[in-house]
């Protein structure tokens, strides 16, 4: 397979995991036969300092001519201050909207071999295993009007939560259909009691689930979700919500198996290339230091081949690539709890060996069977 993939490492850390997730990515086209071209942009605090724009219309062009786009993680303290419309994160609102990324996906899978990572007890956390499926174009963060005001004389504040029934409608179909290659169970989020917004999307799912007889649906208002993450996680297998409540959720969430360092996240097109990044930020603490763990960036290069190429048996190697290194021992220092933590780069090294030797493993079982 040929295959064109737009490489914006972004900002501290973005820049370390990101090269990992490519050379995993080059090995996987090595062992299984592929042609990955990579073509680099700027997006965040890099792209400010290079071209004035935190998506500057070259990236956004590269993205547009490309099969499937890899994010490493934007901003730093050296641009906090500016002004809103020069913000490294602009470039992600800004990405996400032109690519028309409408869905957020992110796996929560516990390892094993990473129990003691976790905030939870093992009993509580172990054989957790759900998607959070979070509307990525919508509600609150776009909504207009939006910004400072005076009513009634006073000094006050306007945010607005917009959807159309459409909006909607797109992304929990796409939750029922991903249910359908899991556990058949979708657990829709939201604020019916409150929201008139809340009261459609509920009205929404019920239409959607009426299509989809083979697969459970269950109402949850969001503050319930959260405390029931933390009490029960094993309950879940997809959740479906709008977009604030599934940016709260999800970073809630992502804690509960461990490291941020850990988890991998695909934005869905609907239609164009399709956007994969790790959850964490640039991460400017340890950025320069050979420290992070690339784990995150080189799932999502795995949900890469997966989603956007279909290629399931290549993103089913890296998974398990990474399963075994983790069984052997080797920890960055986010999950080394004080033990000899590897650097970034030997992470990356052990995921390779690890993929390569599969291919080996498998032709040696071949000529004996
Ligand atoms: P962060 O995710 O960058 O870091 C939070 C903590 O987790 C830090 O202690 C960091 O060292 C650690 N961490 C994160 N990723 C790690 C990894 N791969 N390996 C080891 N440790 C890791 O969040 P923050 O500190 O709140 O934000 C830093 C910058 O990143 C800010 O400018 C923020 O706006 C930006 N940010 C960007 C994104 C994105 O690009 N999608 C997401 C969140 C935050």
């Amino acid at each position: 397979m040929k295959k064109k993939i737009a490489v914006l490492p972004g900002d501290g850390i973005g820049t370390e995991v990101t090269k990992g997730a490519v050379d995993i990515l080059k090995a996987a086209a090595e062992r299984f036969g592929h042609e990955f071209e990579f073509e680099y942009g700027q997006i965040g605090g890099c792209a400010i300092d290079a071209c004035g724009s935190p998506l500057p219309d070259e990236t956004l062009a590269l993205c547009k001519r490309s099969d499937a786009v890899l994010l490493g993680a934007v901003g730093g303290p050296k641009w906090d201050s500016n002004p809103p419309e020069m913000r490294p994160e602009k470039g992600l609102l800004a990405i996400r909207k032109h690519l028309n990324l409408f869905a957020n996906l992110r796996p929560i899978s516990f390892y094993a071999s990473l129990s003691e990572a976790s905030p939870l007890r093992t009993e509580i956390i172990e054989g957790a295993d759900f998607l959070i499926v979070r509307e990525l174009t919508g509600g609150l963060y776009f909504g207009k009007p939006s910004g400072r005001t005076v009513i009634d004389g006073e000094e006050a504040v306007v945010d607005t939560l917009q959807y159309h029934k459409y909006e909607m409608k797109r992304i929990i179909e796409l939750a029922f259909q991903l249910a359908q290659k899991r556990k058949r169970k979708v657990t829709s989020v939201d604020k019916a009691n409150v929201l008139e917004s809340s009261r459609m999307w509920r009205e929404t799912a019920e239409e959607v689930a009426a299509e989809y007889k083979d697969v459970t649906l269950e109402h949850m208002l969001v503050d319930n979700a959260a405390m029931q993450l933390i009490r029960n996680p094993k309950q879940f297998d997809v959740v479906v919500t709008e977009n604030m409540f599934g940016d709260i959720l999800s970073d809630e969430a992502s804690v509960l198996t461990g490291s941020l360092g850990m988890l991998p996240s695909a934005s869905i097109s609907a239609g164009g290339p399709s956007l994969y990044e790790p959850i964490h930020g640039s991460a400017p603490d340890i950025a320069g230091q050979n420290k992070a763990n690339p784990i995150a960036s080189i799932l999502s290069a795995a949900s890469l081949l997966r989603n956007s190429f279909g290629l399931n048996e290549e993103a089913e190697a890296v998974e398990l690539a990474v399963e075994k290194v983790l069984e052997e021992g080797f920890r960055t220092a986010d999950l080394a709890s004080g033990s000899k933590a590897v650097t970034t780069e030997e992470m990356v090294e052990e995921i390779k060996t690890a993929l390569l030797g599969q291919e080996a493993i498998s032709q040696i079982m071949g000529a004996y069977s």
